[in-house]
């Protein structure tokens, strides 16, 4: 039940080599594919839900070779794309049945049970008979996922679903993610590290085309600990200390700014040792691959 990518490449006609030789072994469970904008993820959720074809490279789930028999992938597959539209004057629970159909649900009695079973999941039942026009942005979102999970997947795709949604409506949505089964593939993509760090037993990180790294959260901040200092300067000392030190994130606290550094030994001049976070090992990653730059000043 494994989902296996290798060696897929990918240059649009513009020149932009959005996939560089990405190899990859995804597992069943919830997958974390972290990466900044323009990082390749949705090119790379494309590519797997066979909407576009890549340069070269092969993708195998289970026994099946899944750009030979893209059909046969469809039949397993739910995609939540990053934008999608939706009929604005249905309501919910039209559209979905709308869809069971589509995925071949053709007895009424079953399909009803089947809607009514998903619009309960994404706890939208209450609410199913109101028009999807006037739906927040996370409503929208769950009846997305209700849609791709229409069709029983065992491979779930989820492109930048949190963006944009605010705090409380991420949660809701990220639960929901956490609780569809065991034996589904999941692959999450976001450029936001919480969304990995809650969720995801196994994740990896893209830049510019290419995989930076892949692993288990735990084992991936083992990576710097030990290695991650922190210090609180006046906002204008900032530039001296980039300078300096090898800075990877600068973020502002009440007039401040807290400086997380990366340095092998103790940096000295106040700085104190810190238990690593998942955001640490991000941007040291994305710095190490853009040259030793800070890419991202939260
Ligand atoms: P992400 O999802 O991580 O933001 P994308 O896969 O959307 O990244 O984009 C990767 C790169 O490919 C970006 O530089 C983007 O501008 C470029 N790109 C994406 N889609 C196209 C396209 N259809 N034609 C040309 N360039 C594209």
């Amino acid at each position: 039940m494994t989902l296996v990518i290798d060696r897929l490449s990918k240059t649009y006609a513009n020149g932009v080599r959005a996939l560089a030789d990405v190899t990859l072994t995804i597992p069943p469970g919830m997958f974390g594919l972290l990466g900044p904008n323009g990082a390749g993820k949705s090119t790379l959720m494309r590519t797997i839900a066979t909407l576009q074809p890549p340069d070269s490279g092969t993708i195998r789930f289970r026994e099946l070779d899944v750009l030979a028999q893209p059909d046969r992938l469809r039949e397993v597959l739910g995609y939540l794309p990053q934008e999608f539209g939706l009929y604005p004057n249905m309501p919910a629970d039209s559209i979905l049945d709308h869809f069971a159909t589509l995925k071949g649900v053709v007895n009424a009695g079953e399909r009803r049970d089947l809607v009514s079973a998903l619009l309960q999941q994404v706890n939208l039942y209450d609410v199913r008979k109101k028009s999807v026009g006037g739906f927040s942005g996370g409503m929208k979102q769950r009846l997305g996922i209700a849609i791709a999970l229409a069709g029983r997947p065992k491979l779930l795709i989820v492109d930048e679903p949190t963006a944009g949604l605010d705090p409380t409506e991420r949660n809701r949505f990220l639960n929901l993610l956490a609780d569809i089964g065991e034996d589904v593939v999941v692959i999450l993509s976001t450029h936001i590290v919480e969304d990995v760090r809650e969720l995801c037993s196994q994740m990896a990180i893209i830049n510019k085309g290419q995989l930076v790294m892949q692993g288990e959260p735990e084992r991936i901040l083992d990576e710097v600990r030990g290695r991650i200092w922190r210090r609180t300067i006046p906002r204008a000392q900032a530039d001296d200390y980039r300078s300096r030190y090898q800075v990877i994130s600068a973020k502002m606290l009440a007039g401040n700014t807290v400086l997380h550094v990366y340095s092998d030994g103790d940096p000295g001049d106040g700085f104190v040792s810190m238990e690593p976070d998942l955001e640490d090992v991000y941007f040291h990653r994305l710095a190490a691959a853009s040259g030793g730059r800070v890419p991202v000043e939260a």
